[in-house]
């Protein structure tokens, strides 16, 4: 008997299943490879300061530290660089938003992150920037497709991974296990992304799922070294003249795939920032498993208690998944509470 299958190996299934292998867990992750699934399609972007009113990001203080040292820790194991600092700038729009900048300068809580007293003005032939910006400081980008196909490899070479589709209705549950195929193990956790509001084990969480779209531009003589936030993030991939366009927040939508309503959107909203010419090269979308709350959904089914789940990662997964999957890890092994925000049992 193995001690956890993981269905999904996306930032959540990969960070959880990373954790539970350091505690000398036997472990098997499902996963059907998806390219375009949303940790695949993310920009990858952690960024502690978002929102209108510039607020600090949810335990920004925590989650950030340690998913850096996480993620170094994975481009040493695996000889690969895909973990970078990045300088975002915030565009600002309006006076009030020059003066909200001024007043979150002037809080020590900020001071991490918002070193500088002067705005940043671009080029105007570049950019739209009447009101300038300023730079974000501790901000960080994952290469998420390029870190997952490392750990898939490694997973497959460890002989952890299979690579299908898993079904639901082929898992057996009892009280000191489950069985999936063939396979005995004492428990199954499911880290399906928005795949998950189709599993009957996890009927009663509030997803509210939202779609994300983005576009792949060409754009020349433009900033390689500088994320633009404003309506749009602008950002570069590292392909020469390559620059993500991100991303939309749809929440009604028919299907994962890219639309023209997307699109336009996306083309209005940088039609306020980017002065620049630009050709389009691809356009990408995928759903995100946002919640109601804001906050991750961890824990086993009250009824079937060796089915969990580790999900809600939402809009940021990129910082979320690690802090939480090693928390997991620990109240599984060692009994240590989960945060009470995370818990799924606050719905129950
Ligand atoms: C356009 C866009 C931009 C984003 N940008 C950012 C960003 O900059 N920073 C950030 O932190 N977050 C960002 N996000 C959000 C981030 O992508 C999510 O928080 C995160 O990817 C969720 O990861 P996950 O592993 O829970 O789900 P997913 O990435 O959806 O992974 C689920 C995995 O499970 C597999 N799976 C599902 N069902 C089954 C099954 N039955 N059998 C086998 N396999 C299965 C899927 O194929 C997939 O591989 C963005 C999202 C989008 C859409």
């Amino acid at each position: 008997m193995i001690d956890y299958i993981i269905v999904g190996q996306g930032i959540a299934g990969s960070m959880l299943s990373w954790f539970l292998l350091k505690q000398k867990q036997q472990i098997l992750v499902i996963d059907d490879f998806n390219p375009s699934s949303a940790s695949n399609i993310a920009s990858g972007i952690s960024n502690p300061i978002t929102g209108r009113k510039f607020v600090k990001t949810w335990l920004a203080d925590e989650l950030f530290p340690f998913a850096q040292n996480t993620y170094q820790q994975f481009e040493q194991l695996f000889g690969e660089q895909f973990f970078h600092s990045v300088s975002i700038i915030k565009l600002l729009d309006s006076v009030k938003a020059q003066n909200d900048w001024s007043a979150r300068c002037a809080s020590p809580e900020y001071h991490p992150y918002l070193t500088n007293d002067k705005l940043v003005y671009l080029d105007p032939q570049k950019v739209k920037n009447d009101f300038g910006g300023f730079e974000i400081s501790g901000a960080t980008r994952l290469e998420v497709s390029k870190f997952l196909s490392c750990y898939r490899n490694y997973l497959k070479e460890n002989k952890l991974l299979f690579e299908e589709n898993f079904s639901v209705d082929a898992l057996k549950t009892e009280d000191s296990h489950v069985t999936y195929k063939g396979i005995a193990s004492r428990k199954i956790v499911f880290c399906e992304g928005a795949s998950a509001i189709q599993n009957p084990y996890f009927k009663f969480l509030p997803f509210q799922l939202a779609k994300g779209e983005c576009l792949i531009l060409n754009i020349e003589d433009f900033y390689p070294d500088k994320i633009l936030n404003g309506e749009v993030l602008i950002m570069p991939t590292g392909i020469k003249n390559e620059y993500y366009i991100g991303a939309t927040h749809q929440w009604n939508f028919d299907d994962d795939n890219p639309s023209e309503i997307g699109k336009n959107e996306l083309l209005g909203n940088l039609s306020t920032v980017l002065s620049a010419p630009y050709q389009i090269k691809n356009q990408l979308a995928a759903i995100r498993p946002t919640v109601k709350d804001r906050r991750p959904f961890i824990g086993f089914n009250p009824e079937f208690k060796n089915v969990g789940i580790f999900n809600g990662m939402g809009t940021k997964g990129i910082s979320l998944a690690p802090y939480f999957a090693e928390q997991f890890v620990q109240h599984l092994i060692d009994g240590k509470p989960l945060t009470k925000e995370v818990d799924i049992r606050r719905f129950l």
